[in-house]
């Protein structure tokens, strides 16, 4: 089954159910990767077990782990029909890092012209699970401050208006 997001959801790798507040930031692909294959053991078109389609590494570095048209196994109910990105670390204890604001920045500009995403569909994880992810320091504004410093032209105007018809809220 072939999938076009609809949605963007972002996370960040956040800490345990034992210790909400451990810190990820160090936490690896491979650790990632293997934790996934233990949990759902789906592997990707690319090789990878991660159930993001996207993993974002503090110093920046983007990693693609499935393919856009391939399921994930991040959100439940938007399993097949979104792309998933994941950010390194604990936004609970830390703040992302101005390399993977960028990078996320670039990649949410990118996925939403490629696939027509509006951009009320970027969507934070805790938006549609009783969850923190992708953590209570990452807040919507931050995002959205960081997406308009890098938008075009163009897409500032349909953000601008997104955000006065209140489809983006910025908490
Ligand atoms: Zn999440």
């Amino acid at each position: 089954m072939k999938i076009k997001p609809e949605f963007v959801i972002i996370h960040h790798i956040g800490g345990s159910d034992a210790y909400p507040l451990a810190d990820t930031s160090k936490f690896t692909l491979e650790q990632l990767d293997n934790e996934h294959k233990n949990r759902f053991g789906v592997i990707s078109s690319l090789g990878y077990y991660v159930a993001y389609n996207y993993y974002i590494l503090q110093d920046g570095t983007l990693i693609q782990t499935r393919s856009d048209d391939e399921r994930d196994m991040d959100a439940l109910g938007y399993n097949f029909n979104s792309t998933s990105i994941c950010l390194q670390g604990n936004f609970d204890l830390t703040e992302p890092t101005e390399q993977q604001l960028d990078t996320l920045s670039k990649l949410v500009l990118s996925k939403c012209e490629e696939y027509s995403i509006s951009y009320e569909d970027v969507i934070f994880h805790r938006y549609i699970a009783n969850k923190t992810c992708p953590g209570a320091n990452f807040t919507k504004k931050m995002l959205w401050y960081n997406i308009i410093r890098r938008a075009s032209f163009r897409q500032l105007l349909k953000i601008i208006i997104a955000i006065l018809k209140k489809e983006i809220t910025l908490e």
